[in-house]
């Protein structure tokens, strides 16, 4: 299937990450999964899990999509539905409806992650984060990470009840600033002119095009459930919301 402008999905998490429902066209409908002219569905990425939750027909049937991916081209979004469920006509308009409890905890994870990053200063070799708890890599001595502190300093930092603010800059800036990318593991996504930082005043600045929390008050706080060594350059430390 030829790959152009009609394909691309215009990504309304990015602008508004807590709309839990919205409608969309239908563009495609391919094996790896239906794709819409809008969505609310956040695609796996940046450590991230994909979003759940289900795609309502005009005539009442509900299609369950287990799984987002992100397509070949740039904000292109693959939503993938149970096996076996009736598929949508191209053209058609349908009511989109995520999973917002799992992604809610997946929002507040993330957002925690984003502040744990700034209690532990090291590089960041790997990450991932499931609607129970969260991790980061870190290229660090072991004799460094200490979980009382860096649960204690984390939950002082959410106690600050910052809001999270979103900023663009252009790829040249961010060439000039390379002190940004704490993430050796994920390179912010190139090519589209502009990349999307994650702003935290006072704590926390780097590229990122994940889902974030308005207030990381919202987070609550954290506890950190384990910290073991996964290699020489990565030292894990995993948490889960208090
Ligand atoms: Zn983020």
């Amino acid at each position: 299937m030829p790959l152009n402008d009609a394909m691309i999905t215009a990504l309304l998490f990015r602008d508004d990450a807590y709309l839990k429902t919205a409608s969309a066209r239908v563009l495609a409908v391919h094996e790896l999964g239906i794709e819409l002219d809008r969505t609310i569905f956040y695609p796996m990425g940046g450590g991230q899990l994909g979003d759940t939750g289900a795609l309502l027909r005009a005539n009442g049937e509900r299609i369950p999509i287990l799984d987002t991916r992100k397509g070949d081209a740039i904000d292109s979004v693959r939503h993938v539905p149970a096996p076996g469920m009736p598929q949508p006509e191209i053209g058609e308009t349908l009511t989109l409806e995520i999973d917002w409890q799992r992604r809610y905890s997946l929002m507040r994870l993330h957002t925690a992650l984003h502040v744990m990053s700034c209690v532990v200063v090291a590089p960041v070799s790997g990450g991932n984060i499931s609607p129970d708890k969260g991790r980061l890599d870190f290229d660090i001595d072991m004799s460094l990470l200490d979980a009382k502190r860096i649960e204690h300093e984390t939950n002082a930092l959410i106690a600050r009840g910052v809001e999270t603010e979103t900023v663009w800059i252009s790829d040249g800036e961010l060439d000039a600033r390379p002190e940004l990318v704490k993430t050796m593991s994920v390179q912010p996504p190139r090519g589209a002119g502009r990349v999307r930082l994650l702003k935290i005043p006072g704590i926390d600045l780097q590229p990122c095009g994940g889902t974030h929390v308005r207030n990381i008050s919202e987070i609550g706080g954290i506890r950190v459930l384990k910290i073991r060594s996964e290699g020489k350059r990565n030292k894990r430390v995993e948490i889960a919301l208090a």
